[in-house]
């Protein structure tokens, strides 16, 4: 079973990029939904308000716990990326689950840049429509972090065993490869 952090951001156009490839995801709001759950995917939107509502709920908490002990795979996008980092630049006290080694830095492209979209090479899937929103990039990762695609010469695609992160919104395209290649790795 495959769920969505339904706390805040855009955990519907998740849940319809999954619905895509056949799969109805279940929506995550408290600790008890994780129950079950082999794979979570945490949404876009505000890192800042998504990590509060997940520690005020003990989501953080219970997340943390499976996927230390490797059962829980995690997908996080823009936002939900950086709620996975294990530092966030510039913002010490950020609520954060801190499981994926690696820096992150919010509006890495720029504050004055909302949005652009870029054509990225996406290694093992080929090119992929990038989606960008104020959007993050990683920085200094560790040795288990594999960077799979890249702009400007930051990393924007990274993959840490059953964790996947990206800067950039799959969801917002029509492009199913990426939750797919996410459901693999979960082994679903
Ligand atoms: N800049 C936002 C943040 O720091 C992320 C933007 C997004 O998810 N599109 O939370």
């Amino acid at each position: 079973m495959v769920g969505v952090l339904a706390l805040q951001g855009d955990f519907r156009e998740h849940k319809e990029a999954l619905r895509r490839l056949g799969i109805e995801a279940k929506e995550v709001r408290k600790r008890e939904h994780l129950e079950g759950l082999k794979a979570l995917i945490v949404p876009g939107g505000e890192s800042t308000t998504i990590g509060k509502l997940a520690r005020e709920y003990s989501i953080e908490e219970e997340v943390r716990r499976r996927v230390g002990e490797g059962s829980l795979a995690l997908f996080g996008t823009c936002a939900g990326a950086i709620w996975l980092a294990k530092e966030i630049v510039g913002y010490p006290e950020q609520p954060r689950l801190g499981v994926l080694e690696a820096w992150v830095e919010r509006n890495a492209f720029g504050r004055q840049v909302e949005s652009f979209e870029e054509d990225l090479e996406v290694r093992g899937l080929g090119p992929f429509h990038g989606v960008f929103i104020r959007a993050p990039a990683f920085r200094k990762l560790g040795e288990g972090v594999e960077v799979l695609a890249e702009l400007n010469g930051l990393p924007v695609l990274v993959r840490q065993g059953k964790i996947l992160a990206s800067a950039f919104h799959p969801e917002l395209t029509q492009d199913p490869r990426l939750h797919r290649y996410f459901l693999e790795l979960a082994g679903l």
